[in-house]
């Protein structure tokens, strides 16, 4: 039994599945032999959907279906996907939707921050491909979640570096608040919120982390976690599946280079990292915006936060960015870095 439930009052969803409880976790320092999405071991997962392969034939990214979905793209039992009789109080939906894993690269230990240029550019082609796939989807599915978590803290039950993508029937709860608040702020300004943002950042210069031709980094003026960044497109940017190909180009460096020195400075930080875009029916074309949020897993939310939602950071965004970029600067290569 698996579906989405609906919170009466806060109109929030909550996606009850049983069946992930039942996952695979690596045991601790797992040898590569026994990971299933290491090369040779591709039996062990589902057919691939897409991949990306290189000269030789050989796979450099696969994008396949996740064993333990959160959401099942087929309805487990039958009348499971039909509609719920409607009742005003207790709302639900079949838990439809698609999640696949984006299995990064063929080498286990090269995450995102570690890997060459050019692996993380077919790493972000795969996340646009899928995204584009999944978006011209049946109707039924109103948002795309890509992310990719990094670390126990940060919630990978798997060590290969992998990103997942998650097609989900219901309009998240946080981007259902930040759709309204975007729309609120254009209405009342007649600018976007983001590109108004940036352009402060830029001429204030204090929590910008990198700026490179089609993107920045910004440390937010309200974080809420030390190291918490965004990577923003410099041009108005309504849905990420609509990213050009200079703007990948440009973004596999920047993030290998952001998630290189946030490595350097932390040594290894857990986190998660989460493409933020608006729902598929609901892109306001002028309001929204699309970004990379990088949130490390640094501290632990206690019982303030989780019952005020009123974060506690330890850390000044400012000090953040400028930790940061010292990290940037001392591994700027010669030939103008990665
Ligand atoms: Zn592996
Ligand atoms: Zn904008």
């Amino acid at each position: 039994m698996s579906e989405l439930r609906q919170d009466p009052v806060t109109r929030d969803w909550v996606i009850i599945n049983p069946e992930r409880a039942s996952r695979p976790h690596d045991a601790p320092g797992a040898a590569p032999a026994g990971c299933p999405f290491c090369p040779g071991n591709e039996s062990r997962t589902p057919d691939a959907v897409e991949t990306l392969a290189g000269p030789d034939g050989r796979w450099l990214v696969r994008a396949v279906p996740n064993r333990y979905p959160v959401l099942r793209s087929q309805p487990a039992a039958a009348g499971d996907g039909a509609p719920a009789p409607a009742d005003p109080l207790w709302r639900r939906l079949a838990a439809y939707g698609h999640h696949e894993v984006i299995v990064e690269t063929p080498d286990h230990g090269a995450p995102l921050g570690r890997m060459p240029r050019e692996q993380a550019r077919r790493v972000l082609e795969m996340y646009v491909r899928r995204a584009r796939a999944l978006a011209a989807g049946d109707g039924v599915l109103r948002q795309i979640v890509l992310f990719r978590n990094h670390g126990a803290r940060a919630g990978t039950s798997l060590v290969h570096p992998h990103s997942q993508i998650v097609a989900t029937p219901a309009v998240a709860p946080e981007t259902r608040r930040r759709v309204m608040d975007e729309i609120a702020f254009y209405d009342e300004t007649g600018c976007c919120a983001m590109c108004r943002t940036v352009a402060r950042e830029r001429a204030a210069g204090t929590r910008i982390v990198l700026e490179t031709a089609r993107f920045a980094t910004i440390a937010p003026y309200a974080s809420r976690a030390p190291y918490h960044l965004q990577v923003v497109p410099l041009r108005h940017a309504p849905a990420f599946p609509e990213i050009e190909a200079a703007e990948l180009d440009d973004l596999a460096g920047h993030l290998t280079r952001v998630l290189g020195a946030l490595g350097a400075r932390l040594g290894d930080p857990h986190y998660n990292l989460v493409v933020s875009s608006p729902p598929l029916d609901l892109v306001h074309r002028a309001a929204s915006y699309w970004f990379v949020e990088i949130l490390p897993r640094l501290t632990t939310p206690a019982g303030f936060e989780l019952g005020s939602r009123i974060v506690v950071n330890v850390q000044p965004p400012e000090r953040a960015a400028a930790e940061l970029r010292a990290a940037l600067g001392a591994a700027a290569a010669p030939a103008g870095g990665i």
